[in-house]
């Protein structure tokens, strides 16, 4: 087991865990280090904060996860250490989101002409107070008997390529990254193997501030961990990961902890933060 996991999810997003629920697990698991990365939104990270309050052998990073879409494939983006308290970061996080509710609203419709009824209502009851995303969707059409797991949602229509998606806003993987160092965050590639061009495109983001490349990636082999850890080597990237845990409660779902790097990494982002945030006074 991993003491360090930078990638969770709770129901600021898409997870099905609260934060509070959430950090009684990370305690659970033994991890010493651990970043809430919900998709568009910081929302779990205070009540993270104070249920991390009886674990102080516990330490929260905060984090986040950006999309974005370019041509064939989709990109995110993590990010630790921005100023999430700061106004302007939240107004754009909101039009995030709304971005989010206009593409599964257009979700919906699109699924509803090929026939299955789902209702949009029932879309935003399952999402709650969370950035709402295809998870939302997939459970939809799972209650609706649909589909008979949640993966086949994506396989058969909601997928990046598939009849019932809806493209988010434009925001390219550059632009999100040059966001997060506006906003005094380290930038870090998530699941490198959704990216079919992965050195050129990690050159591009290196320019615009990328500091790091997941590796330690729950869903990885051994094999494409060690050569991801390679190519980070290579590209002078921080080789970061975790288990991308979002309670789907499916069989064989990486806990959190399963998978992450080591101590040290998670002292390296920080210290890159602090740096950055010394020069940025
Ligand atoms: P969205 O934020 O709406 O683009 O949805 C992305 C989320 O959908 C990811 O964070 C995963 O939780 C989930 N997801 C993406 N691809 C799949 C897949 N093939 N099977 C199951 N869940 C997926
Ligand atoms: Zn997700
Ligand atoms: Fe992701
Ligand atoms: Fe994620």
């Amino acid at each position: 087991m991993a003491l360090v996991d930078l990638h969770l999810h709770t129901t600021a997003s898409d997870g099905r865990l609260t934060p509070t629920e959430l950090v009684h697990l990370l305690a659970r698991q033994g991890l010493q280090v651990a970043a809430i990365t919900d998709h568009d939104s910081t929302e779990g990270l205070a009540e993270a904060y104070e249920a991390a309050k009886a674990y102080p052998q516990l330490t929260l990073i905060p984090g986040i996860e950006l999309s974005t879409d370019i041509p064939g494939t989709e990109v995110h983006v993590l990010a630790y250490f921005i100023n999430y308290d700061n106004e302007d970061v939240q107004e754009t996080l909101r039009e995030f989101r709304q971005g989010r509710l206009h593409r599964a609203m257009g979700m919906v419709n699109k699924l509803r002409e090929l026939g299955l009824e789902i209702e949009w209502q029932r879309v935003q009851e399952i999402a709650g107070d969370g950035a709402v995303g295809r998870p939302h969707v997939a459970q939809a059409l799972l209650e609706g008997g649909y589909i008979s797991e949640q993966k086949e949602a994506f396989t058969k229509y909601i997928g990046r390529n598939g009849p019932a998606y809806v493209e988010r806003q434009k925001l390219t993987p550059r632009e999100a990254t040059e966001l997060i160092i506006q906003w005094g965050g380290v930038p870090v590639l998530a699941h490198p193997s959704w990216v079919a061009d992965l050195e050129p495109t990690l050159e591009d983001l290196k320019e615009a501030g990328l500091e790091g490349m997941e590796v330690y990636y729950a869903k990885y082999s051994e094999e494409l961990i060690r050569e991801l850890g390679e190519t980070a080597s290579r590209q002078g990237l921080l080789p970061c990961g975790g288990s991308d845990y979002h309670a789907v409660g499916n069989p064989g779902e990486p806990l959190p902890g399963s998978m992450g790097p080591p101590l040290e990494i998670a002292e390296r982002l920080e210290e890159l933060a602090t740096k950055r945030a010394r020069a940025g006074q």
